[in-house]
C-alpha cells in the first residue's frame, strides 16, 4: 500500500489526477498507520487526506463529525463517486440505523460517518470492536479545545479511541487551531508521536491595514473614493449600524445595502443573491453574513468595529480576494469598541468562558497595536513559522520609527491628571486638540492648562500614542467606568521624574498613486 494506490484511488473515486500540496505526505503517514494531524484551511481539502488512506487500506473507516447536518451531504456526495458510505446519528430512526450496521458487518461499508454522541452511546463501541477499523478520522478536531470557539464537551471523551483501539490509526483535522488549540488536540485526544502537518493559512494577496477608530465614517468614504465599483463587505458589531452605515452611504450615491440575522430568510436571500452578482456593491453586515457565501471577487473587507477575536477577524477577511487577485482588509480600532466587547463577553457567559474570551479579546487588542508586521503576527497566533516581514501590510508599508516620546507623554499625563482621571481617550485627545465641543465645554475643559496643547498632532496619532502608553503600562484603562484612563506608577514617574519615554511614529501612508509608482 502506497502513493500509488493512493493516487488510482484518488482517480477512480474522485476523478482527480494529482494530489494537492501536502495531500500526499498526510496519506503517505496514514498508510504508515501513524497518528496524523491536519491543519488546513477551509476549501483546501481535507476530506481527500482521510478519504484516500480510508479507501486504500482495506476495512472501514470511522469518521467522527459534529455537523449532522453536513454528515448527509458528504455520504451522498461519495456514493454518488462509487463509495460505500453511510453515516449513523440521532437523526434516524431505529430500522434505517440497523440497516447501515448491517453493512458494516458485512464488511460492505467503507466509511461510516457518526455523531460524536452517537460514537459514545452505550454499546457503539463493542459494536466496533467487531469490525475491522482501518482508521478513525476525527474532523473539526478544534472542537476538544475549550480554548477554541467551538468547544463541545463530548469531544473530550474520544481519548477513549486511542485507549480501546491502540492499533488503528487517529487522524485529526481541522480548518482553525492557534498553537494552544493544536497543543489541545494532541494530548486530548492520547495521540501516539503524532505527526502535524500545516498547510499555510497564509492568504498573501490581502493588504492588511489597521486606522484609528475615530473618525471612521470619514475613513470609509475615503478609502471607497479611491475603489469606485469595487464589491466589498463592512462587518459592523450591531443590526443597527449595518442599516444606518448603508442609509449614509445611499445617501452619498453608492450602491449600498445590508444584512444580518433579523431579516426575513427571504430578505437575507435577496440582498445576499444580489450582492453574488454584483447588483451590490457594498454589503454592511453583521458577522451572520458570509458563512457559505462563494464570491470570489470582493474586493475588500472592511471592520467597522474590532471584532472579538483573531479568529473571527480571519475568517472575515478571508472572504476578499478569493480570486488570488489583490484585496484589502481595513479595520478600525477603537478602545470604545474595546469596553463594547468587553461587555458583551462578560455579560451571559460562564466565568470560565469569559476568562477565555477577554483573553481572545486581549490578543486581538495586540494585532490592532502591533508596531510589527500584523502577517507575521496573525501566523504566529495560527501557529505558523513566519520569519519575513510581509511587505504587504500597513506596518511594512510604513515602519514605525521610535523617537524620545516623553514631552507627548507627559502631556497625555498631565491632561488624564486635570481631568481627574475620569475622561476616556478620545475626550483626552479633544482636550489637546483643543476641540470646542459639548462635553469639553460643559465641563470647562476649555480653561485647561493643556487644553489645546497638542494642535500640531494629528488625533489619530494622538490616539496611537495614547494605546501605546497603556501597552507600555504608563496609562490603565478602567473598562468599568467607560474607559475613564487612570494614572499608573510609571506616570508619576514620567510627570515628575522627568522617566523618558519611547514611542512609535507611524509615518502617514502614502497615497495609492504614489503607492503604485513606487511598485
Ligand atoms: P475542506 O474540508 O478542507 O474545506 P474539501 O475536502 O471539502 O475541503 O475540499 C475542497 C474542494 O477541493 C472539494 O471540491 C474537493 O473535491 C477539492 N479537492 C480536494 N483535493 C483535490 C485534488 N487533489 N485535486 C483537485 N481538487 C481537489
Ligand atoms: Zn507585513
Amino acid at each position: 500500500m502506497g502513493v500509488r494506490e493512493a493516487r488510482e484511488v484518488l482517480k477512480q473515486y474522485f476523478g482527480y489526477d494529482q494530489f494537492r500540496p501536502g495531500q500526499e505526505d498526510i496519506i503517505t503517514n496514514v498508510l504508515e498507520k501513524r497518528d496524523t494531524v491536519v491543519l488546513m484551511p477551509t476549501g483546501g481539502g481535507k476530506s481527500v487526506c482521510y478519504q484516500v488512506p480510508g479507501l486504500v487500506m482495506p476495512g472501514l473507516s470511522v469518521v467522527v463529525s459534529p455537523l449532522i447536518a453536513l454528515m448527509k451531504d458528504q455520504v451522498e456526495a461519495l456514493l454518488g463517486n462509487g463509495v460505500n458510505a453511510g453515516y449513523l446519528n440521532s437523526s434516524q430512526s431505529a430500522k434505517e440505523q440497523q440497516l447501515i450496521e448491517q453493512q458494516c458487518f458485512d464488511g460492505r461499508m467503507q466509511m461510516l460517518y457518526v455523531s460524536p454522541e452517537k460514537l459514545l452511546s452505550a454499546g457503539f463501541f463493542s459494536f466496533l470492536k467487531r469490525l475491522q477499523i482501518n482508521l478513525f478520522a476525527i474532523d473539526e478536531a478544534h472542537c476538544i479545545s475549550a480554548w477554541g470557539h467551538d468547544f463541545r464537551p463530548e469531544y473530550l471523551q474520544l481519548k477513549n479511541l486511542k485507549l480501546q483501539f491502540p492499533e488503528v490509526p487517529i487522524i485529526a483535522l481541522t480548518a482553525t487551531a492557534d498553537r494552544l488549540t493544536q497543543r489541545d488536540i494532541l494530548t486530548q485526544l492520547y495521540l501516539q508521536d503524532p505527526k502535524v502537518f500545516i498547510s499555510s493559512f497564509d492568504r498573501p494577496n490581502i493588504y492588511l491595514q489597521v486606522q484609528p477608530g475615530q473618525k471612521r465614517m470619514e475613513g470609509i468614504l475615503d478609502f471607497l473614493e479611491e475603489r469606485p465599483f469595487q464589491p466589498g463587505i463592512i462587518y459592523c458589531l450591531s443590526r443597527k449600524a449595518t442599516e444606518s452605515l448603508a442609509a449614509k452611504l445611499k445617501e452619498k450615491g453608492y450602491n449600498a445595502d445590508y444584512y444580518h440575522a433579523g431579516l426575513s430568510a427571504r430578505d437575507r436571500e435577496n440582498v445576499q443573491e444580489k450582492f453574488l452578482q454584483d447588483n451590490i456593491q457594498i454589503m454592511c453586515a453583521t458577522i451572520a453574513f458570509g458563512m457559505g457565501i462563494d464570491k470570489s471577487n470582493v474586493r475588500w473587507v472592511i471592520h467597522y468595529n474590532l471584532p472579538k477575536n483573531l479568529e473571527s477577524y480571519y475568517q472575515e477577511i478571508g472572504r476578499g480576494g478569493r480570486d488570488g487577485a489583490p484585496a484589502e482588509a481595513l479595520l478600525f480600532y477603537s478602545l470604545a469598541d474595546v469596553m463594547t466587547l468587553r461587555d458583551i463577553v462578560t455579560n451571559g457567559e460562564s466565568s470560565k468562558e469569559q476568562a477565555l474570551s477577554l483573553a481572545k479579546l486581549d490578543r486581538m487588542q495586540q494585532f490592532a497595536e502591533s508596531t510589527s508586521c500584523r502577517r507575521k503576527t496573525l501566523m504566529h497566533y495560527f501557529g505558523e513559522e513566519y520569519s519575513k516581514d510581509c511587505g504587504n501590510c500597513d506596518i511594512c508599508d510604513n515602519p514605525p520609527t521610535s523617537f524620545n516620546g516623553t514631552e507627548l507623554a507627559q502631556k497625555i499625563l498631565s491632561a488624564v491628571a486635570r481631568t481627574k482621571e475620569t475622561v476616556a481617550s478620545a475626550q483626552v485627545v479633544d482636550i489637546l486638540r483643543g476641540s470646542r465641543n459639548q462635553l469639553t465645554l460643559t465641563r470647562g475643559y476649555d480653561q485647561l492648562k493643556t487644553f489645546g496643547a497638542g494642535r500640531d498632532v494629528p488625533s489619530q496619532d494622538w490616539q496611537r500614542y495614547i494605546h501605546q502608553l497603556i501597552n507600555q503600562g504608563i496609562l490603565e484603562v478602567a473598562y468599568d467606568e467607560h474607559g475613564a484612563l487612570k494614572l499608573t506608577n510609571a506616570s508619576q514617574d514620567v510627570l515628575f521624574k522627568g522617566k523618558k519615554v519611547e514611542l512609535v511614529k507611524f509615518q502617514a501612508p502614502l497615497p495609492k498613486e504614489e503607492k503604485e509608482k513606487r511598485q
